[in-house]
């Protein structure tokens, strides 16, 4: 049983301004598949390597099955990390690799060829096991190095972008792989990665972590669904979602003014009921792409749109438009002064749209969009924050 906990986890390093972890405070339950996600430098890499013991700590403290490991070696830890490169013994065979930490810990030799064959088996090493890495691809070595840390089943198991390697094909076969082999031995794992679709297929819970704070933890369906934050809302889900600033306004029924139009808004103080409070003041609308589609005549709410980007996939299309007027107003200004709950890659002025399959859409050629506002999201234009 290894639960893993995270107790104001935090790392400032030498000349650094801002920590690069910041009071980071996280379980990571007994047999969880938790993914860490984030853009890149945003912490994700020195919170796993404080977990294993290669990095120290500047504050807060490393908690495994309710002892305190903080100050113990990484041998002591009983952890297994899989790195991006994969760091293979060149002069050893798959199978020497493979049973290497075994060997350390003196296991009996029929039992460690047995656990590497079985091991081999699941990851479909079989045939490569008397082969040297420089033999194998780079799919191949991946699977090497998960097997080198899976086959002494470690308490905890920590994957450093361990696909970012290998080609899109094989990423998606390897990811569904990584998901076969949690299953089977539910080890805790926990997972590093900057790529959104990853974290959503493969967390059992996803935390998103933003310039070394933690944004929010929960399953890849609350985080699409309820996301905590406008840095969220903006990082899972793709396309990403589209914001613009808008003022909704009392009335039967409710009215929201966007880019000079009035729309009405009949639900959506049921939906929200915070924004009774906030007729009137600025707040940031947040629509995913595909809460648009291509207008019909009794369409509620509809924005004209010049395409200046259509990109075709297969059953539906990607169609990218300036944004309505304020799609970016909330994170003007200095970077450096956007709050760490405001995703900063959003501050594009184009919005996506993703609609079905129509002859008629080209770049230039005016179409007109319906919104479905019973899908949209609002957040305080301030401070980035989900208006519930
Ligand atoms: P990536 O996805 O690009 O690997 P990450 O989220 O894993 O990024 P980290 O590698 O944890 O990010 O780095 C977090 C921050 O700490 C970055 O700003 C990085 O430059 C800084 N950093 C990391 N290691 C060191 C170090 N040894 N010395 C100084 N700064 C460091």
């Amino acid at each position: 049983m290894s639960a893993v906990r995270l107790e104001h986890l935090t790392k400032t390093f030498p000349g650094g301004a801002a920590p690069a972890v910041d009071d980071v405070s996280l379980t990571i339950r007994d047999g969880e598949f938790l993914v860490l996600v984030g853009p890149s430098g945003c912490g994700k890499s020195t919170i796993l390597r404080m977990i294993a013991g290669l990095e120290d700590t500047t504050f807060g403290d490393v908690v495994i099955d309710g002892q305190k490991v903080t100050d113990w070696a990484p041998k002591q830890r009983d952890i297994a990390m899989v790195f991006q490169n994969y760091a293979l013994y060149p002069h050893m065979t798959v199978a020497e690799n493979m049973g290497f930490a075994l060997r350390l810990r003196r296991r009996p030799k029929p039992r460690i060829r047995e656990q590497v064959e079985d091991t081999a088996h699941l990851l479909g090493l079989e045939e490569y096991l008397e082969r040297k890495p420089k033999a194998l691809s780079g799919g191949q070595r991946q699977r090497v190095a998960m097997g080198r840390a899976l086959v002494r089943r470690p308490r905890v198991f920590l994957l450093d972008e361990p696909l970012s390697n290998l080609d899109a094909k094989l990423r998606v076969s390897m990811r569904a792989e990584l998901a076969r082999l949690h299953q089977r031995y539910r080890v805790t794992t926990v997972y590093v990665t900057h790529d959104q679709v990853e974290a959503m297929t493969l967390g059992d819970r996803i935390a998103v972590l933003n310039r070394g704070r933690l944004q929010q933890v929960g399953t890849p369906e609350e985080l699409y669904l309820a996301p905590a934050n406008r840095f969220v809302a903006g990082f899972m889900g793709s396309p990403s979602m589209n914001f613009a600033t808008v003022v909704l306004h009392d009335g039967d029924p409710v009215t929201m003014s966007l880019d000079g139009a009035v729309f009405p808004f009949p639900d959506v103080l049921r939906r929200c009921p915070d924004l009774a409070g906030r007729f009137g003041e600025e707040i940031v609308l947040g629509l995913r792409p595909a809460a648009f589609s291509l207008a019909g005549p009794d369409s509620a709410a509809v924005v004209e749109a010049v395409p200046l980007g259509v990109e075709a996939l297969g059953d539906e299309k990607h169609v990218l438009f300036e944004a309505p007027h304020g799609g970016g107003a909330a994170t003007s200004g200095d970077p450096g002064d956007v709050p760490v709950a405001v995703d900063e890659s959003s501050v594009s002025r184009l919005w996506t749209a993703k609609v079905q399959q129509h002859a008629g859409l080209a770049i230039g050629r005016p179409v007109r969009l319906a919104l479905d506002l019973s899908a949209a999201y609002f957040f305080d234009a301030a401070d980035g924050y989900a208006i519930p």
